[in-house]
């Protein structure tokens, strides 16, 4: 309690001086950062912490701060606001920091996330290793208890030793303690989560430190604006000699797309690379778009048949993880019979899963055109090649084509997905977000993205709860429409938000594919108890009055028509709303395609 006050009296001391700073030179009694206190000479003009750091970030061109605001850095949110800073308050630091990692993700610059000490810390850190794990520059910004109590462990309020906690999850923690050191602090951070392989960074601000004093004219000396914070990296001109005469000598070439070409934002040196050499390529989730998913060249209907039969594959900002079965095994050729050559930042990504043949460590714009500045009197892909591949592709699309016409009462995934795949053809410029399991599988498939960086959804972990975190940090930096497509389990780890995005009246549409329960809605209790089952949740749940409540439009819908008006109004209109769609709870499968992944029990009791 008495902690509290303390506290609070702290804050109020430091806004007063700051009131006091805009209007006059000011007398302050405040804690300096030698430890002193001190009464500061009349004349002398004084910044502290709070400014520093607002200062610093304006200086790196940092507009906007998603964020949960509370002790210890309320008044830092409050004076960002004031400085012309936008402030994006949430009402969780997870989608807080999932906002500020897609607008990395989207404008190659950090984002930023402000949380209180300790639980909001952790809270937001989810998303910070999320990001990382995905690639996306952000900087998780809290505040933190004092050191020398956390330190000795006496039990201060909040207390939590924060930079290590956060150190093993994001590309590097930093701590500033004193105010002369903020400029340089941020400019760590800001280098730090852009360049090379992008990633989260912790910065670590103690309360102490925010009201700290010192002279405004050293202050703004001690700032740092960084110069090029993500250089562009060359490949080296035998590297890519190497990766062309492999490329060359290919019978059945394939290049994968992955989001690090996305991020990259060199779309038009992807496209010429492609469209000169006309090898088919595969875009991964959140590189679809980076052509158009109707590009003749997309091998995205042909997926099983080129991984396993092409001889040669460039994969561009795209790693062998999970997601393309580590390269080996039997969704690929006979190890051995594949080459790879590989585009990515990070050198250590090379070789991680098979043998990178040609390594072109470099980022993806440097590399790709080295790559057409060799290629010289360039051969197209085999015919032979491409008549395989668009034969598979013609079949496979057709069966789609029999499953989005079929139009069964209560619908199914694709009976609304095809509403959803005319929607986003007829608004290409709409951010797709999308989260869930079937909903997530059969929604990538089905819906054609046109446009670069417009679908955006649960990346490397395949985590659930990006949802609404995502669609705000989309709105936010885009500007443009955000069609959310959520499975109604997905939603619930993010829905609380649906307040934010009314409050800054952003124009998200959230389409809820409702199916009473996790993978679906049939489970039943074997004890024959009152509980449901654990996968089932509230039979027939109106989601759409959530965002009523919040002054948001609400539809309820059980057909695809009522669904392509429902969502088209909602996207003329640009008011947030959720489309509650009724889908059939028996239709999901487990774990949407990545059943093998989650084990099934085969003993009976
Ligand atoms: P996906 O899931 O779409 O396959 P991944 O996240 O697995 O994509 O891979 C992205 C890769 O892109 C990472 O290995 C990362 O190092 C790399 N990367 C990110 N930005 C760049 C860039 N500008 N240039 C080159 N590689 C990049
Ligand atoms: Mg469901």
């Amino acid at each position: 309690m008495l902690d509290h006050v303390a506290k609070r009296e702290k804050t109020t001391t430091a806004n007063d001086a700051l009131n006091a700073k805009q209007s006059a030179t000011l007398t302050v009694a405040a804690e300096r950062h030698d430890g002193k206190s001190a009464e500061a000479d009349a004349s002398q003009k004084l910044t502290d912490g709070f400014h520093l750091v607002l200062d610093a970030l304006k200086l790196n061109d940092i507009k906007t701060i998603y964020g949960v605001p509370g002790i210890p850095v309320s008044d830092l949110a409050r004076m960002a606001q004031g400085e012309g800073i936008r402030v994006i308050s949430c009402r969780h630091e997870q989608n807080a920091g999932n906002a500020a990692a897609i607008a990395g993700f989207l404008t190659k610059k950090p984002g930023i996330c402000l949380t209180v000490s300790a639980p909001g810390f952790l809270n937001g850190l989810t998303a910070l290793a999320n990001a990382t794990t995905n690639c996306f520059p952000m900087i998780l910004i809290s505040g933190s208890s004092e050191r020398e109590i956390v330190d000795l462990q006496q039990g201060d309020y909040e207390e939590m030793d924060q930079m290590a906690i956060a150190k093993p999850l994001c590309k590097a923690a930093y701590r500033v303690l004193h105010a002369q050191d903020i400029g340089i602090g941020l400019a760590r951070a800001i280098r730090t989560a852009v360049s090379g392989r992008p990633g989260g960074v912790y910065l670590d601000l103690p309360a102490k430190l925010l009201g700290q004093v010192m002279d405004a004219e050293a202050g703004a000396k001690s700032l740092v604006k960084v110069v090029e914070a993500a250089p562009a990296q060359f490949p080296s001109p035998a590297a890519i000699e190497r990766a062309l005469d492999i490329l060359k000598s290919a019978k059945r070439p394939l290049i994968i797309l992955g989001k690090g070409a996305a991020y990259a934002q060199a779309d038009d040196e992807i496209r010429t690379l492609i469209e000169k050499t006309g090898i088919p390529y595969l875009p991964m989730s959140m590189a679809k778009g980076l052509l158009p998913d109707t590009h003749p060249q997309s091998a995205s209907a042909a997926r099983s048949l080129v991984l396993k039969q092409a001889d040669v594959v460039m994969l561009i900002g795209a790693r062998l993880n999970w997601l393309l079965a580590h390269g080996k095994g039997k969704t690929w050729g006979e190890t051995g019979s594949q080459k790879f050559i590989q585009i990515d930042i990070e050198p250590r990504e090379m070789d991680s899963n098979v043998g990178i043949a040609a390594p072109l460590v470099g980022d993806v714009g440097s590399c790709v055109s080295a790559l057409l500045a060799g290629m010289k009197d360039w051969q197209k892909a085999p015919a032979a090649w491409i008549d395989t591949v668009n034969a598979r592709k013609e079949a496979n699309l057709a069966k789609m084509s029999s499953k989005l016409a079929k139009n069964p009462s209560p619908m199914d995934f694709h009976s609304a997905l095809g509403v959803l795949r005319k929607v986003i053809k007829e608004r290409p410029d709409t951010v797709l977000v999308n989260e869930g399991a079937n909903t997530l599988d059969m929604a990538r498939s089905v819906i054609d993205i046109y446009q670069p960086r417009k679908r955006l959804d649960v990346g490397t972990w395949g985590v659930m709860g990006i949802g609404m975190g995502f669609a705000i940090g989309a709105a936010v930096e885009t500007g443009k429409p955000v069609l959310a497509i959520e499975g109604d389990s997905a939603f619930g780890f993010s829905g609380m938000e649906i307040e934010t995005i009314c409050r800054y009246n952003l124009p998200v549409c959230i389409v809820i594919f409702n199916n009473n329960g996790i993978y679906r809605g049939t489970d039943v209790n074997p004890t024959g108890g009152s509980d449901l089952a654990p996968m089932v949740f509230i039979k027939d749940a109106r989601y759409n009055k959530m965002m009523e409540a919040f002054g948001g439009a609400g539809a309820h819908v059980t057909t695809p028509d009522e669904l392509s008006r429902a969502v088209n109004d909602a996207m003329d209109s640009g008011k947030p709303t959720i489309i509650n769609v009724v889908i059939d709870p028996a239709v999901g499968t487990e774990s949407g395609n990545i059943g093998n992944l989650n084990p099934q029990s085969v003993v009976t009791r």
